[in-house]
């Protein structure tokens, strides 16, 4: 199931993608309310889930009832998670040649991780398909993309085990990790070349565990207008989801809804000669097989 937020009238509403149309979940249920989020589809759970199924399957036997389907390219989405509870989880040098030319482009050996580096991103990076991603040639000249599988964490808990992994897991969606490299480099600390408004990018939609499969095999790639820069799979991770979650969840309780953005692999600007970085008008398509095309475009301020 491929589970999405939208704007209905104004106002964030959970809405469920089959194909080129989206079904308005509110509506579906009528009455009998649903959840309200999905934030708070999430935290209901597996039986939670399974009553939307439930919902959805009835719904269908209306397709032609046009208040409940829309089409999906008439409707604008946000991100699945408007505002997460908290800052993005991000893994940083998870994809072997990303760590190689990202030590290239800073003129030292490149080393490997033994353990997944985590950092955050701020909720206010958080923007959705189709947003604009704000460039201030005041704050960065270096605005970079990555493109990442993000996993998005189900019913949440403490000392998650990699071989449990997939009860822990709601479902999979993408995350461009915009990133100021100047910013990154000069404050020594990722933190805020990372945490730039707009910086976040996620979506289009949530892919349901399930539906997606196995976090391994999934192509990953980025296109800058139409160009494509970043190409590799998910069977390339350095640290997969399992572990990934097992490592992050270590004395640290992670909540329903929470998002783990996992690493990009290379063909970042930073690792390139000449340094392509993202100006005013760029067209950002981060996909990823199973889940779909996350679009952006940047955006100059003066
Ligand atoms: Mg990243």
């Amino acid at each position: 199931m491929r589970i999405a937020t939208f704007e209905n009238a104004g106002k964030p509403a959970v809405g469920v993608v089959e194909g080129d149309k989206i079904l308005d979940l509110g509506a579906a249920y009528g009455k009998a309310g649903g959840p309200q989020s999905v934030l708070e589809l999430i935290a209901g759970g597996p039986k939670m889930l399974t009553e939307v199924r439930g919902v959805v399957e009835k719904a269908r036997a209306k397709s032609g009832d046009a208040g409940l389907w829309r089409p999906l390219s008439s409707v604008k989405l946000m991100a699945p998670i408007p505002r997460p509870m908290k800052n993005v989880f991000c893994v940083g040098r998870n994809y072997k040649l990303h760590i190689e030319e990202g030590a290239r482009a800073r003129g030292v050996p490149a080393t490997y991780p033994e353990v997944p580096e985590f950092f955050s991103k701020p909720q206010t990076t958080v923007v959705g398909n189709n947003d604009e991603i704000r460039l201030d040639p005041k704050v960065t000249q270096k605005l970079d993309y990555e493109v990442e599988l993000a996993i998005v964490v189900g019913p949440g808990g403490r000392d998650m085990k990699a071989g449990n992994a997939e009860a822990h897991i709601f479902g999979y969606t993408i995350v461009n990790d915009v990133s100021a490299r100047d910013l990154q480099q000069a404050h020594g600390q990722w933190f805020k070349g990372k945490g730039l408004d707009t910086c976040g990018p996620i979506g289009p939609w949530i892919v349901t565990a399930d539906e997606f499969g196995p976090s391994s095999g999934h192509a990953i790639m980025l296109r800058i207008n139409g160009e494509t820069r970043q190409s590799s799979t998910t069977s390339d991770l350095l640290f997969g989801c399992p572990t990934i979650l097992e490592h992050l969840s270590k004395g640290m309780t992670l909540d329903p809804g929470d998002i783990i953005a996992t690493g990009t692999p290379s063909g970042v600007a930073l690792g390139m000669v000449p340094q392509p970085w993202l100006k005013d008008g760029d067209v950002i398509e981060a996909e990823i097989e199973g889940i779909g095309v996350l679009r952006n475009t940047v955006r100059a301020v003066r």
